[in-house]
């Protein structure tokens, strides 16, 4: 079934509109890094553009120079190109400034706006409120002739900053209070990263926005709910001002999701507080973060697939994401042996200064894969939590006495536990193993409970290994305190307990050659990334998600 806004443009091509084209454009500012709620949205344009055989351009919406860099221009490029889309057109909004400007001209020229000298306090204390009127500014009757006169002198640095303003003459009673007279232009000596200091007049946002779709010939201006009440003066500036074409908003609900914040303003924050390591921290919803994290652009696009477009608000459970990541791994990470907290292990009854190499099956999800050679010798890892000396009942792992399966090797049991004279803490195990299991069954057809992950000692390469965990440990963070409509100290609910550091992993060699961005799956654990802090024989691994659904989970309950 389609989605309200396909609904829209499959009729409007059946009505033959906008003679046959659909335009849609993915429009940032350059303040921030993208996250997964742009994400929404770029899978929404330039799918849309895609599916109909339209067109789909990346444009800049770089009018607010105090906030704006290069670096976020570049990372936003490949950001899109990461997620696997490429744009039609490239522009900026800045590419417009003189079009921009002759537009205003013309819209002083009919006496749709006019220059206002009342300061900025004085414009918001007659804007009026939603119960009361606003009330018309001393300077609304300027003449057109002195209105275009003193905007030439603005444009020319005649006024400091603030002086002045460029308003739209529409309706100081009108009930939508973005039409009472809405500042089009401001005078700011700013530094601009692609105009320079070309201008000291910038417009503003709502001003740029509809005459930089119609000079790009956008049929379809697809944005979020929060600019349903803008909608009528980008009417107004589409219907009165000389621009080329006419295109027409459409809102969605933005993507919210829980056990994150999602502005770049406070993720901004988190990167300058250090909160974080940067924008790229694996925790962040960003782009960059959740693609160090290990996250694919097929899983972030299935994600948004499945939670589609509608209109109304809502909350996305952030276990949706994580199930869409395992997924899509689930078919294509190669899987690795990996020990987290290493038990030392020593086989008894196998020669010493012996290898061998045991089949290792890549990936049980496709045979394609094939197996791997993973050396087996005396001495092994385990992982500490696979042994308990007093097995409570339902623990079917390595006790005393206990036979257990080790993954694609041999059966193994226990017959001794080495511990620390003073602390008493288990340092290793003793077993043996049974020769005639390899390969992992036994021929007299005797089962084991358990299976486990191992490393060969002599072979396993250290490696770090960095678990993180949801940043927030509250679903919706800053909600506790929060005023309505707004959101309170997020801060409070950090998850102290997001990041944990495993230093002394012991990971198999095939793990360890894996290079930077390589997505692996540490059997019986999670899928992690190679991390670029890697470095040779000292590999560095993030964890991406765990192998618990709680997706699933919450699937099941419903
Ligand atoms: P933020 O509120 O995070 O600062 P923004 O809306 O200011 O984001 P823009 O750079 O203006 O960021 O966003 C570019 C496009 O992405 C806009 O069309 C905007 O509507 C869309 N967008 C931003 N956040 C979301 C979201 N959470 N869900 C869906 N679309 C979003
Ligand atoms: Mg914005």
């Amino acid at each position: 079934m389609l989605d309200f806004i396909r609904t829209i443009i499959s009729e409007d091509l059946a009505a033959g509109r906008n003679g046959g084209r659909v335009a849609t454009r993915f429009p940032p500012e350059p303040n921030g890094y993208l996250h997964i709620g742009h994400a929404k949205s770029i899978c929404l344009n330039f799918g849309v553009a895609r599916e109909y055989g339209g067109t789909c351009n990346l444009r800049f919406d770089d009018t607010n120079p105090a906030k704006e860099d290069v670096e976020y221009v570049d990372a936003i490029e490949a950001d899109v190109r990461w997620l696997g889309f490429e744009w039609t057109g490239l522009h900026c909004a800045s590419d417009y400034f003189d079009q921009l400007y002759a537009y205003a001209v013309a819209l002083i020229a009919k006496g749709m706006a006019y220059v206002d000298s009342q300061t900025a306090d004085e414009i918001r204390q007659t804007r009026g409120t939603l119960t009361e009127p606003g009330t018309e500014s001393p300077y609304r009757a300027r003449s057109v002739d002195e209105n275009l006169d003193m905007f030439t002198r603005m444009r020319a640095g005649a006024f400091p900053d603030g002086a002045h303003v460029l308003r739209a003459k529409i309706d100081m009673a009108s009930p939508n209070i973005n039409m009472r007279d809405p500042v089009l232009y401001r005078i700011k000596r700013a530094h601009h990263h692609r105009t320079g200091d070309a201008w000291c007049i910038y417009p503003l946002y709502d001003f740029a926005h509809p005459p930089s779709d119609a000079l790009e010939h956008i049929t379809h201006s697809l944005c979020t709910l929060e600019f349903e009440n803008h909608r009528p003066l980008y009417d107004w500036l589409i219907d009165n001002l000389p621009v080329p074409a006419k295109p027409r908003q459409i809102e969605f609900a933005r993507l919210n999701l829980t056990y994150t914040v999602m502005s770049k303003r406070r993720l901004l924050e988190l990167v300058q507080e250090g909160r974080v390591s940067g924008w790229d921290d694996p925790r962040m919803p960003t782009i960059v973060g959740m693609r160090r994290r290990g996250y694919t652009p097929e899983a972030i696009r299935a994600f948004c697939d499945r939670i589609g477009v509608a209109k109304r608000e809502n909350m996305v459970d952030v276990a949706l994401l994580e199930h869409a990541v395992r997924e899509d791994l689930n078919t294509r990470a190669p899987r690795v042996m990996g020990v987290l907290r290493p038990l030392r292990v020593v086989i008894e009854n196998y020669p010493e200064n012996q290898t061998e190499y045991v089949d290792v099956v890549n990936n049980p999800e496709d045979a394609e894969a094939g197996t791997r050679p993973g050396p087996f010798s005396r001495e092994l890892y385990l992982e500490q939590d696979d042994f308990r000396e007093d097995p409570p009942k339902k623990f079917f792992r390595l006790a005393p006495g206990r036979e257990v399966r080790l993954r694609s090797a041999y059966f193994i049991t226990c017959t001794g536990v080495v511990k620390d004279q003073v602390t008493g803490e288990v340092t290793a195990l003793r077993c043996t193993y049974d020769p005639a299991t390899r390969g992992g069954d036994a021929p007299d057809g005797r089962k084991v409970k358990a299976t486990l992950h191992w490393v060969s000692a002599a072979h396993a390469v250290d490696a770090e290994v960095r678990l993180y965990d949801r940043l927030f440990k509250t679903p919706e963070p800053g909600k506790a305190d929060a005023e309505p409509g707004k959101t309170g100290n997020y801060r409070a609910d950090l998850n102290p307990a997001s990041l944990e550091v495993v230093r002394a992993a012991k990971v198999e060699p095939s793990a360890a050659e894996a290079t930077a961005g390589t997505r692996l799956q540490f059997e019986r654990i999670g899928y992690f990334c190679v991390d670029k802090d890697s470095q040779r024989g000292r590999p560095v691994f993030n964890r991406t998600v765990t192998l618990k659904d709680s997706w699933a989970r919450v699937e099941q309950k419903a």
